[in-house]
C-alpha cells in the first residue's frame, strides 16, 4: 500500500501517538502534515471509562490542539448500535459514572436495579464493584437471552506501571460464572471506523487505522475493509506479529515513518 493514497487517519492513542504521558517526538508534525496535505485525522479509543472530554484534557496538556469532534470513542460507537437497535432500553450498568452520564445525555436510562434492566451494558469500570458482577450474574440467570454488550474487548489497559484489568478481563470473569458473552461494539468490530469515516464520506480503501494492538486496532482496520497500519511504537514486538495470523497491510516503527512518507 502506498501512504500518500490515505485520505483518513485513524489513530490509536496509547503506544501510537504517545506513550503514557510522553508525546512522541513526530505526533505534532505528523498531524500538522495530514491536515496541510488536505488529509483528515481522527483519534479512536476502546476505552469507555472516559470520555471525549477527559482526552481533549489529556492531548492539550501534551500539546496537542483538539477539540471533543476529533474523537471517537467506544462509546459513541456504543451509543449509535444502542439507538439503532434499543432505543428505548433500560440499561443495568457496569461501567464509570462518566459513561453513565453520557448515556444519560443520549436519552438513556441507566438503572442499577437488576429487576428493573432489559439491557446489560459493560463498559471499562474502573469503579467496579462485586456487586456488580453478582448483579449481572443474576440478571444472566434469570433472563438468558437478555441482550448483554460490551463496549470494547481489550484484555489490559496500560498504566505508568504496567496494565490493569480491562473490560475483556471482565468479560472473561463474567463468561466463568454465566458461560454467555457480550456483543463487542468497540475495535476490533468495524462500527467505529465507520462512524468516523461516513462522518467526512471518506471510502474504506482512503481510510487507514493506525495502532500499536493487533488484536483490536488492526483487526478492526481489516473488518472494516480499510487499511491496517501496525507500529511497533507500542504493546507489539516483532514476535508477537511473527505469531500472530493477523496480518497489518504496513508495519512501521513508528507513526515517524508516516511522516516521512508524506513529505516525499
Ligand atoms: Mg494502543
Amino acid at each position: 500500500m502506498d501512504i500518500r493514497d490515505i485520505r483518513l487517519f485513524l489513530f490509536d492513542m496509547d503506544g501510537t501517538i504517545y506513550l503514557g504521558n510522553r508525546l512522541f517526538d513526530f505526533t505534532k508534525e505528523l498531524l500538522s502534515v495530514i491536515r496541510s496535505s488536505g488529509r483528515q485525522y481522527r483519534f479512536l479509543t476502546n476505552n469507555s471509562s472516559k470520555g471525549a472530554d477527559a482526552y481533549v484534557e489529556k492531548l492539550t496538556r501534551l500539546g496537542i490542539s483538539c477539540t471533543e469532534s476529533d474523537f471517537v470513542t467506544s462509546a459513541h460507537a456504543t451509543i449509535y448500535y444502542l439507538k439503532e437497535k434499543l432505543p428505548t432500553a433500560r440499561l443495568y450498568l457496569c461501567g464509570t459514572r462518566s459513561l453513565a452520564s453520557e448515556l444519560s445525555r443520549a436519552g438513556f436510562t441507566v438503572t442499577d436495579d437488576p429487576d428493573g434492566a432489559d439491557a446489560i451494558l459493560l463498559g471499562f469500570d474502573t469503579e467496579l464493584t462485586f456487586k456488580k458482577l453478582e448483579d449481572i450474574c443474576r440478571i444472566l440467570s434469570k433472563k438468558p437471552d437478555i441482550p448483554y454488550i460490551a463496549t470494547h474487548p481489550d484484555y489490559v489497559c496500560p498504566t505508568e506501571f504496567g496494565s490493569v484489568p480491562d473490560c475483556g478481563s471482565v468479560i472473561d470473569m463474567l463468561y466463568n460464572a454465566t458461560k454467555k458473552r457480550p456483543v463487542i461494539i468497540g475495535k476490533p468490530e468495524p462500527l467505529i471506523v465507520e462512524l468516523a469515516r461516513k462522518s467526512l464520506g471518506i471510502p474504506a480503501e482512503q481510510t487507514a487505522v493506525v495502532g500499536d494492538r493487533l488484536y483490536t486496532d488492526i483487526k478492526c482496520g481489516l473488518n472494516a475493509g480499510a487499511k491496517a497500519i501496525l507500529v511497533l511504537s507500542g504493546e507489539t514486538t516483532p514476535e508477537m506479529l511473527a505469531q500472530s495470523d493477523i496480518k497489518p497491510d504496513l508495519v512501521l516503527e513508528s507513526g515517524a515513518q508516516i511522516l516521512r512518507a508524506l513529505k516525499e
